[in-house]
């Protein structure tokens, strides 16, 4: 490339957090367009907002300000490479899917990873779990879910009920998933070496944020409780009627955590934030997120 040539893709999309001892590293896995129709918003405060004009009003919203980024954070801790959720791979298009290439610029092989913290087992966020064989792209990782999520997934009934088309395909891509790394996957038993679960009902049944913790700094990762920040920040009642399974009880869990977080000035990150995620949560009138800033490891 010339120095005149005008670049045609970003670099790498990974960023570096320091977490006192523990370095944890957003690795941008989609980014991709959603509307709020998608996610059928539901504002439990309000009956009006909930249907005609006014939820007409919040999806355009959505539609105008949202683009889902699908962030996965890789954790370095002492002996240990630890990965929490693995991204959509290509499920929702051929250019998404860009972990792989994101590990490889950290200097991480699939090889390396000891541990795969799962947030949900949403397609967005197991995607990246297995190949087109349904074998485990991570061959020496154990799989940590909570026992609800193994449940939920297991009933028959959630692949009976599923419609065909893509949400038949993404039940099943579950199921391949967990299957995959079923002789190495273990179910959350409190916390292990600075890591222990958040559990975060509502978006699905299980649903958890994961808490690193590292001399006196603190770190959640809250999955997602938050889907379009720009707008449940200033409506924190709304919720998803289509991919919260409790969207009721999914707003509550939401409000719970971002208290938490203000509270006891926790860092949060979560896979819904816009890349690379790192944010603080501060009450100024009402619970505000505010992205950390770019700084050096
Ligand atoms: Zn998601």
């Amino acid at each position: 490339m010339t120095p005149s040539s005008k670049p045609t893709c970003q670099v790498a999309g990974a960023y570096h957090f320091a977490v006192a001892d523990i370095v944890v590293t957003a690795l941008n896995d989609a980014m991709f367009g959603c509307t709020g129709d998608f996610f059928r918003l539901r504002d439990r405060n309000s009956k009006k907002r909930a249907g005609g004009k006014a939820q007409g009003d919040l999806s355009d919203r959505a539609a105008a300000a949202n683009s889902q980024c699908v962030p996965v954070a890789s954790v370095h801790m002492s002996e240990r490479l630890v990965l929490v959720d693995s991204g959509c791979a290509s499920i929702f298009g051929p250019e998404l899917g860009l972990l792989q290439a994101n590990l490889a610029a950290i200097g991480v092989r699939p090889e390396d990873i000891d541990t795969i913290l799962m947030t949900h087992l949403h397609p967005d966020h197991v995607g990246g779990l297995v190949n087109g064989s349904g074998q485990a792209v991570f061959p020496n990782a154990e799989l940590v879910t909570h026992a609800d999520k193994q449940a939920y997934w297991s009933d028959p009934k959630v692949l009976a009920d599923a419609a065909e088309g893509h949400a038949r395909q993404w039940v099943q891509l579950t199921l391949s998933s967990l299957a995959a790394y079923r002789k190495r996957s273990r179910i959350v038993i409190g916390s292990k070496s600075g890591i222990s679960a958040v559990p975060e009902p509502g978006h699905t049944p299980g649903h958890t944020g994961w808490l690193l913790a590292s001399g006196t700094e603190t770190l959640v990762i809250c999955g997602d409780i938050v889907h379009l920040h720009g707008i449940q920040f200033v409506h924190p009642g709304t919720g998803m009627s289509i991919v919260d399974v409790d969207s009721a009880q999914a707003v509550v869990t939401h409000r719970r955590i971002v208290d938490m977080a203000a509270t006891d000035r926790l860092r949060a990150a979560g896979m819904h934030l816009d890349f690379p995620s790192f944010s603080r949560c501060a009450r100024w009138r009402s619970l505000r997120i505010c992205a950390e800033p770019w700084r050096s490891l």
